[in-house]
């Protein structure tokens, strides 16, 4: 038996307090209108459950938002895309629970520039590099056009499946990457 208290920082892995060996568990503290790192993705081999511990989370997917209250959870299968942020005025607390422990296959809701394949896999080589899993092209992006930032997150659009990009930095918003 292990047991384990984790600090009152931001982000806490409960899995590695805790040794597991299957299971990946990290708790986030989220101030308002603060997402949870990533913005929209899925895990192709991986299968996610987030209870919500106290506040209210709203996640979004490519399909209906869920609005989550303390003491809720919620369950995303392997492939569906979702993110999550603080939805109300107090800070959110909310369990991340991934199994298996482990995920290589982790893509983002962006079209592929040369054959239009939707679900690019994000990699860091210093900067980075969104690889297409359909053509094998690798594909980088010129950052915020408005704060040149290399970063970019993908977010829920208006309307139902559609998808923008924002700028973590400066919440500069537009409907795709500018490709490098
Ligand atoms: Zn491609
Ligand atoms: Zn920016």
């Amino acid at each position: 038996m292990e047991t384990f208290s984790p600090d009152d920082a931001d982000r806490a892995s409960l899995s590695e307090g805790l040794g597991t060996t299957d299971v990946a568990i990290n708790r986030y503290r989220l101030a308002p209108g603060e997402g949870l790192p990533g913005g929209l993705h899925t895990h192709l081999d991986q299968e996610e459950v987030f209870v919500v511990l106290d506040g209210t989370v709203r996640f979004e997917t490519l399909a209906e938002p869920a609005v989550v209250d303390a003491g809720e959870a919620v369950r995303f299968a392997p492939g569906e895309y979702q993110t999550g942020a603080n939805d109300g005025d107090s800070p959110a607390v909310v369990l991340a629970i991934g199994a298996p422990k482990g995920s290589e296959a982790v893509r983002v809701p962006l079209a592929c520039p040369d054959c239009d394949h939707r679900g690019l896999a994000p990699e860091w080589d210093g900067e980075l590099l969104l690889a297409c899993p359909q053509c094998a092209g690798e594909h980088r992006t010129r950052g915020c056009p408005e704060c040149e930032r290399g970063e970019l997150k993908v977010a829920a659009g208006e309307n139902e499946g559609e998808t923008v990009v924002v700028c973590p930095d400066c919440g500069a918003e537009r409907a795709t990457p500018q490709w490098a």
